[in-house]
Formats: C-alpha cells, structure tokens, sequence
C-alpha cells in the first residue's frame, strides 16, 4: 500500500525526537515489555507507571511471577481492574516455565498460544523486545491508520484489525520496534481518541486524509457501544474494635477472588438498613449514612449508598473477615469500586 510507505520516515524521526521517557522503555526485554503491555491495556500511562515499579520489584522474573500466590498477585493489582489479566500473566508464567525452560518465546505464533497474550501483545513483545518484524496493532494503531487513509472501516470488527496487520507487514522498516512504539505514541499524544486531534503538531499532517477533509468526528468508525446495566447497591462498613467487617467474592464472575464490603443488591434507606440489620440479629450502637458512590465496569455500573455502622462486637459467622489497617494495606486486595468507602475506612482505623 504505496499511501502508508509514506508515514514510515516522518513517523519514525517525529518519534525518536518525542517519544517519552517510560519504565519499560529504558530496558525492554521480552518480561518487561510483556508486563507492561498487559497493565497499559484498559489503564493510563501515568496510573500504570508505580504498578509496574512495585510488581517488578516483588515478581522480577518470570519463575517468580508463576509460583506467587493469587493472594499477593491480586494485592498487587489491586485497583488497576480486569484482574484475569494478571491471572493469565501468572498462568502464562507457569506455561513458559514448564514448556520454555523459563524464557518468554520470541515467535508472534507461540507467544499468540499463551493465556492472555493476543494479536496485539504477540506483535508488542516479539517486535520490541525480540526485534521481530510484526506489527503491534491496538486501538490507538487503529485510529491513526484509518485516519491517515480518511478510511471508513469499522475499528471494532475483527476483520478491519487483520487488514491492517496484513497491510502493516509490507512497510514494517528494519527499526520495527520503534516503528510499532511510534504508531501507539502518536495514537496516545497527538491522534488522540478523545477531543480533536493535534493536527498541528502531527508529523503526518501532510499524508492525512482526515485532516484534509476534516473528518476526525467520523472517522475511526466504531460499533454502537450498548447501555450499561445499573445496579443499585447498599454498603455496609460494619466497624468493631478498630477493625471493618470483609467478604471474599466468589471465586468467578465479576471481582473473583477479591476481597469486598458487605454489601446488599439493593438501595436502601436508613429506616431499611435498621430493618435488615435486626432481621440480621445485628445490634448496631450507631448508624451513619455515607456520601453515594458510583463505579463503572465496562458493562455495568454500580450505584452505590454505604452506611458506617459501629457494632459492639464481632460478629460470629466465618465469612466474616475483620481486617485491621495493617492488613487492609497489605494483605486483601479490595477492588477500586469500593475505594470511597476504603479510603474512608483508612482514615476511621488508622
Ligand atoms: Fe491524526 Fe491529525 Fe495526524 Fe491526521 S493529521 S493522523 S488526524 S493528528
């Protein structure tokens, strides 16, 4: 495709002048890239730079990361979400320490055969860290393509991704590492997905087709996204003895395996919760309403009312976990849609 051959010089100088200083980037071997790439996906740069620090730092290499417990795995990724990525990290670990010998494959075809490596994350370790020629295509990959082209293909549909890579194989320079970087660079920086492009500053500006027409508002094309689910939720921060009532989530579906407050599927009123709590056989000295909170998953959202409630005692069922600050930092992992109640709950036990 004569019309891309002509991004490759422009993009690859505007990148070596402006790419930015990251963690993975100052030593990409095949393990950090690997991590890093699976924490960028769904997360920011910025949120993800101290996750990466602080994993590395207890998991440095790929024997580590397969023999940790799901316990201290989950802790560490508490609050960056999608938490079967780093279950597959740690299975996939475990693949590559029984049928590699330990060493993450450079092939874009065996690394596509471990759990959690797609299309996407194949390309990114065997291009940047193994110098193959693959490309990496994500969404931001996509965006600047299809844009550049002033090509109407839905980004979403599977077929619109193989295209591309198809296509991208035929410009891949001898510098595909940093070729791939610098498609996702100007996708994050300057083709940016939300708000208007940075035309001005774009090193492709002369090739664009969308600039040309002014067609960034229709193009990428993208699916119809459906409405998000609300569930209405009341939750309980049950106090004792400078320690907060905890429940461990079923060990599938959304949250699996982390640690939550006790919570209702049901919006209640203060008049309800006394109710519920007496039903309950829970005898609260003080019960106080909380701030509303909200938290959205990609296809649902949980509207949530919390509720502190002083007990006098523990209470006696063994579901219950009473976590003290100590362990509410260091052992349980409790997912970011509880974190106004968490961060409220540090600063009643601290
Ligand atoms: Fe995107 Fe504008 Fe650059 Fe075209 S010129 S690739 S629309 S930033």
């Amino acid at each position: 495709m004569k019309e891309l051959e002509v991004i490759v010089e422009p993009l690859l100088e505007w990148f070596y002048k402006n790419k930015r200083e990251l963690p993975w980037r100052s030593d990409p071997t095949p393990y950090h890239v690997w991590i890093s790439e699976i924490m960028l996906q769904q997360t920011r740069v910025e949120a993800v730079k101290e996750y990466y620090k602080r994993f590395l730092n207890k998991l440095p290499d790929v024997s580590s990361l397969a023999s940790v417990s799901d316990e201290e795995l989950m802790k560490l990724w508490e609050g960056l979400g999608y938490y079967n990525r780093a279950r597959n990290l740690k299975k996939a670990a475990g693949v590559i320490v029984k049928e590699y010998e330990g060493v993450i494959p450079g092939t874009y075809e065996e690394l596509l055969t471990l759990p959690g490596i797609g299309s996407y994350t194949a390309g990114a370790i065997s291009s940047i860290a193994y110098k193959k020629k693959v490309p990496a295509v994500d969404g931001n990959v996509l965006r600047v393509v299809m844009r550049v082209l002033g090509c109407f293909k839905n980004i979403d549909d599977a077929k619109t991704k193989k295209w591309l890579e198809e296509e991208l194989i035929k410009i891949l320079p001898e510098d595909v590492s940093s070729f791939n970087q610098a498609l996702m660079e100007l996708g994050a920086l300057v083709c940016v997905p939300n708000g208007e492009p940075h035309c001005m500053n774009c090193p492709l500006q002369k090739y664009c087709k969308t600039f040309e027409h002014s067609l960034f508002q229709e193009i990428p094309v993208r699916k119809e996204k459906k409405k998000r689910r609300i569930e209405e939720k009341t939750v309980f921060i049950f106090y004792s003895k400078g320690k907060v009532a905890l429940l461990k989530r079923k060990e599938t579906g959304l949250l699996a395996g982390l640690y939550e407050f006790p919570n209702y599927d049901k919006k209640m009123t203060q008049k309800e919760v006394l109710k519920y709590l007496k039903e309950k056989k829970i005898e609260a000295l003080k019960i106080e309403e909380l701030p509303f909170a909200k938290h959205i998953f990609s296809h649902v959202e949980w509207h949530m009312q919390g509720y502190k409630i002083i007990l006098d005692d523990f209470f006696e069922t063994e579901e219950y976990i009473w976590s003290d600050l100590k362990d509410l930092n260091e052992k349980y992992a409790i997912p970011s849609a509880f974190i106004t109640y968490l961060e409220l709950v540090k600063k009643e036990i601290e």
